[in-house]
Parts: structure tokens; sequence; C-alpha cells
């Protein structure tokens, strides 16, 4: 692997923070300090903010072919250092190895994405309805952005927002989380190999993020904020970015239901139940949080989910034939522990697992609970570990209303084998996304996001992009 930066990024340059201070990344599998990266303050946020602001005008001029070739070569250089990426994510993060892999190329195809969006940006040209006025309609940057991203995709969050950013025509200031920095720092130099001009993309570590972070909202230079984390952070920072009235997109928290209906093809909603539950070790915003099946057939999933979940490999991520990695930190498990100790307490039974992993990491054994209470804290608030919690349900209506009981509302998940009911209950669920008879719902393609607290705005797809651009209309007589 090539040499790994771990210094700040700002116009177009690497160096320490202005203190010289520096914090630790640790590895979740073995507990340990993995490398130190420079702890910035809120006077190198600033001066990063500086370089965006200063080269704001001429990469807004910059040809839209030329910013769609930069993020075309981003993509093929992270392919081409795609082991690298992954062992760097495995190794701050936690997930194996080959999910890692995955993650890298599924971050890579947002920049072929936004890549082929750039070329794409259009307008209008309108006869206004008296006859006399031409009605253009054009879209430009919205300006400095400030993207804040979360630990557990540590890659795709960053490239979900950096690849329209840059199609757009924005620079950037990127905060990674402290958990995992080290992803987006050989991000950024993999940027500037592309060819991206300096101040175009400028990337701030810190481990005092609220500090970094609200100088930022507070300046007039910023004109966007783009979030990806907690629904708390995301509330605190809307609160922030009211100051100067900044747009704002947020990708936030989840407690997504997944409900498994009698005509369900079991096979099918099993592995899609291992995909939605277990993908990222139950770490993500989309991660099935309530498992609702219906009861002629609730028994049965419990007893084949059980078996699929107790036979996954459980250990440090880079070693071969392992399925699932340690939780992000200690305070990580802690939440898991409590809230299975409590739904336990409460009279759930655990199937399998229901226990941190003794030895040195943050280790969770995959578990499968029955008889969850409804009001069990795990039934409210994301769980983000690999706990399933099963809960039996009788008829449609029953089952939506517990699917819709949550201030939450990114995805929910869907198995049936009835085209009616498929669409009647994707209809009634209250969420931005649906997976239907599928337990990922992610794609590059696709507007990704959540309704309620689960956020605003849309990543990927057609309308990704207008997160980055404003309307500009202008009104011109012909005579
Ligand atoms: P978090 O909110 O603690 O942190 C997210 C980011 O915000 C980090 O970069 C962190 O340093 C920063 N941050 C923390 N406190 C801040 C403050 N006071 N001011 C400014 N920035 C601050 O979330 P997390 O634990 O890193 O990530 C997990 C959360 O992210 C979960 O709730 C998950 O559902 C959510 N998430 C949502 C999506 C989505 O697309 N909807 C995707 C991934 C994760």
């Amino acid at each position: 692997m090539q040499n790994v930066p771990t210094g700040l990024f700002t116009g177009g340059k690497w160096r320490p923070a202005a203190s010289g201070a520096v914090f630790d990344v640790e590895d979740p599998s073995a507990a340990r300090s993995l490398c130190t990266v420079a702890d910035a303050g809120a006077d190198d946020a600033l001066d990063a903010l500086r370089a965006a602001a200063d080269a704001q005008q001429a990469w807004a001029a910059h040809p839209p072919r030329e910013r769609g070739e930069i993020l075309r070569r981003a993509y093929e250089l992270i392919h081409a250092r795609i082991d690298d990426l992954a062992l760097l994510m495995t190794l701050e993060m936690g997930k194996p190895l080959a999910e890692a892999r995955g993650e890298v190329a599924y971050a890579a195809e947002f920049f072929r994405w936004f890549a082929e969006e750039a070329v794409r940006i259009d307008g209008g040209y309108a006869v206004s309805a008296d006859g006399k006025d031409r009605l253009v309609v054009m879209r430009r940057p919205v300006g400095p952005a400030l993207l804040v991203t979360p630990w557990n995709f540590p890659l795709a969050m960053g490239t979900r927002k950096i690849g329209p950013a840059v199609a757009a025509g924005c620079t950037m200031v990127i905060k990674p989380a402290e958990q995992t920095p080290l992803s987006m720092l050989m991000l950024a130099q993999i940027m500037s190999e592309a060819g991206l001009p300096d101040g175009v993309l400028n990337v701030i570590t810190t481990s005092r993020p609220g500090e970094v972070v609200e100088p930022l909202l507070r300046d007039g230079r910023i004109r966007k904020l783009s979030f990806t984390g907690s629904t708390q952070v995301g509330k605190l920072l809307i609160e922030q970015s009211a100051q100067q009235v900044l747009k704002v997109s947020l990708e936030l928290g989840g407690n997504a239901p997944f409900i498994v209906c009698e005509d369900a093809d079991l096979d099918l909603a099993v592995e899609g139940a291992m995909q939605a539950k277990m993908r990222n070790m139950g770490e993500a915003c989309t991660a099935a949080n309530r498992l609702y099946v219906h009861e002629s057939v609730a028994g049965e999933f419990a007893r084949r989910l059980a078996e699929r979940m107790g036979s996954l490999v459980v250990g440090r991520g880079t070693e071969p034939g392992v399925d699932v990695g340690p939780l992000i930190d200690e305070a990580g498990r802690t939440k898991v522990r409590e809230l299975v100790g409590e739904a336990v307490a409460g009279g759930a039974k655990a199937l399998v697992g229901g226990e941190p992993v003794p030895g040195d990491g943050y280790f969770y054994a995959p578990t499968v609970l029955v008889d969850v209470p409804a009001d069990a804290r795990m039934m409210h608030e994301e769980i983000f570990g690999p706990v399933a919690p099963i809960i039996e349900f009788s008829d449609e209506d029953e089952a939506v209303a517990a699917a819709n009981a949550t201030e939450y509302g990114l995805v929910s998940y869907l198995f049936t084998e009835n085209l009616r009911r498929a669409f009647r209950l994707s209809e009634r669920l209250d969420t931005g996304m649906v997976g239907l008879n599928k337990g990922v719902v992610s794609n590059p393609a696709a507007p990704f996001g959540g309704v309620k607290q689960s956020g605003l705005g849309r990543e990927g797809g057609r309308v990704g992009i207008d997160e980055f651009l404003e309307t500009r209309y202008l009104a011109m007589p012909l005579s």
C-alpha cells in the first residue's frame, strides 16, 4: 500500500493542524490505535473554507465535460487501488474485507454516475403567458459546500456527496467522522491525482466536530450543508444552518420495518433479512430494525433466520472466511448490550446470540430475538448492531400501523408474492424507500433518502445533483 496521508488537505496541500495536535484512529477489532491524524481546530477549518471559497468562481466556470472526466478518472483510480482502499477501510472501521471491497466499488459508482450527469445540467426557455417576455431558466452551482460524513460507510457516504458537488461545479470542505478519517484522506489523494484543481476539495479531520463545524456554518461563505449522520446531530446542524439560511440536505437515522406477509417466499425473505440486517454488521441507517412476520409463518421464519445467523463467522475483518466484524467502538457495543438486556428483561427470548463476544475488540454475537415486547426500547431506537427482533402480526392493517409508528421514515422492506398487496402496502408505508422482496435498496442511479426525521433531500439518481444547484431565472422582453 502506498503511504496513507494523515494531514489536513487544504488548497491542494497536505499540512499538519496549526496547533500541531493529532488524534488516534483505532482498529475496532483490536481496540488498539492504528495511527494518528491531524486534529484540526476552528482556524484550520476556516483556512480550508478560504481555499474552497477562493476556488469557487473558477471551478464553476470549468467546462462540465472536464468536471465529469475528472470524476471518471477518479472512478478508474479507485478501482485500480480497490485492494488498498478496502484494507484501509477494514482496519479503521472493522467490516470484513469482502464487504469493504463492496463498499469501495459502490462508492466509485457515484463518481461514474455523476461523471455522466455533469454534462446533463439543463435549463429552460419559455414564452410568458402574455406572449411578451421570454423566460430563461438556468442552473448554477450553489457555491462552497460543507460535507459531513459518518463512520459506517467511510467512503460511499463521501462519494455520494463529492460526486454531485464536483459535477455541479461546487467547491467543498469535507469533514469525515473521527473514527474513520483514513479512507477519506486516501480519496482526497486520488481526486488530486485525477486532476481536481487545488482548493476544490479540502479535507479536515478533527476529534472535536462541534467546535470545527459550527464556525463554518456561521461563516457566510458556505452556501450548502450536506450531512449524513444521526438525527440528533442533524437537528443541531439545521439550527446552526439557519443563521446563514443555507441550502441543507440531511441523511439521518432510520428504524426500518421488515414485513413478511403470509404469502411471502420464505427463502427470499430469510435471504433478504440476512442482507437487510447484517450488511455492515447491522450498523447501517437502512438496517432492518424491527421484523414483523405474519403469525402463520413466524415460527418457521425465526427458526431459519436463527440457523443462518448462528452459522456466521465473527472475527477480525482481515481474516479469511469472516462474515461479521466488530462494532465501531465500546459505546456502540454497550448500546446494543443494553437494548438486548432490556428486551430480554421484558420477556424477549434469544434464539441465538444475545451476548458480546469475549476478547479484544468490540464484537457482538449475531442475535435473533422473539417475543419482543412492543414497548421495548429497540422497537423505537436504532439498534446499530447484529440483532434481529421478530414480532408477530395477524393482519395487514396491524403490520402497517406498527411499521409507521416511529418518527423515522427512511426505508421499509416488504416480502409478499401478491402483486396487489405489494402495491397497496408500499403506498401505505411512510418511508422514502421500499425494498420489495429485496433486502438492499442502495443504488447510485436511485434517489436515496428519507421522510419524517430520517432527513431532507435525496442523494444519487437524477435528482442527486439538484442538491448542489440553484435555479436562476432571467426575464427578457423581445421588444
Ligand atoms: P453522528 O451524527 O454522531 O456523526 C456523523 C458526523 O457528524 C461525524 O462526522 C461527526 O464527527 C459529526 N458530528 C458529530 N457531532 C457533531 C456536532 N456537534 N457538530 C457537527 N458535526 C458533528 O453519527 P454517526 O454515529 O457517525 O453515524 C451513525 C448515524 O448515521 C446513524 O444514525 C445512521 O442511521 C446515520 N446514517 C444515515 C445514513 C442515511 O443515508 N440516512 C447513512 C449512514 C448513516
